[in-house]
């Protein structure tokens, strides 16, 4: 972890109020949902620049979760078309960087990717006979219904983001290819030190067969 993203993630303050932009001049903040009806058939752009992203709840892992966002996000509104209904036409871009533990030997480790995502939103619920499945599936657009109750006709663009991550995210994460772990008698780290098994031979299980096969030898 070098020095900026030690300031970035120590700025808790920033994680409860972050805010994105708009292009075009409207100031929404992430928390603020999209309503479908709100986008307009000329491109709005919505801009994250660092954003700390919690993509998974701490709870459920018990580590920090947070991934630094900086993405342009571009919706428009598309009129029907075909046998398809009204949609919103969601183009984005991520870059992605994260901090983790190093799943061989603990140390900090940092790492982090780009990704490119398209969704196709319909209001509503998924049709059964998935019509607009067949016509997305060639552009590797994702289908997107915002479904019914509550939630019904509302982008949430938060979701989305930490879909994408918690998507592309490696399941481990390693501080370098050459990484030696730990010693699993010991425990020490044997990047940094040496491992101390042999010097701790006398308290091991092994020590006194060990002193046997000496004292055969000596024979
Ligand atoms: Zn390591
Ligand atoms: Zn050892």
């Amino acid at each position: 972890m070098d020095d900026s993203q030690k300031s970035t993630t120590d700025d808790s303050s920033k994680r409860s109020s972050y805010s994105a932009e708009w292009q075009n001049g409207i100031v929404i903040a992430m928390e603020q949902k999209i309503l479908f009806d709100a986008v307009t058939t000329r491109p709005q752009i919505l801009s994250l620049h660092n954003e700390p992203v919690v993509f998974v709840p701490t709870e459920l892992t018990g580590k920090d979760n947070t991934a630094w966002v900086t993405a342009e996000i571009s919706m428009q509104k598309e009129k029907k078309s075909g046998s398809l209904p009204p949609s919103v036409q969601l183009i984005g871009s991520l870059e992605v960087c994260y901090t983790d533990v190093c799943a061989r030997c603990g140390a900090d480790t940092s790492g982090e990717f780009t990704e490119h995502f398209r969704y196709r939103i319909f209001t509503g619920k998924e049709p059964e006979d998935a019509f607009a499945e067949k016509e997305c599936s060639e552009d590797e657009v994702e289908s997107l219904y915002l479904g019914g109750g509550e939630n019904a006709g509302v982008i949430d663009i938060e979701e989305l983001i930490k879909e994408q991550i918690y998507l592309n995210m490696p399941m481990q994460n390693i501080c370098s290819s050459s990484c030696q772990g730990r010693c699993p008698g010991c425990g020490v780290n044997l990047n940094i030190a040496e491992c101390r098994c042999e010097k701790d031979y006398s308290h091991s299980p092994f020590a006194a067969l060990a002193k046997l096969k000496q004292k055969e030898k000596q024979q």
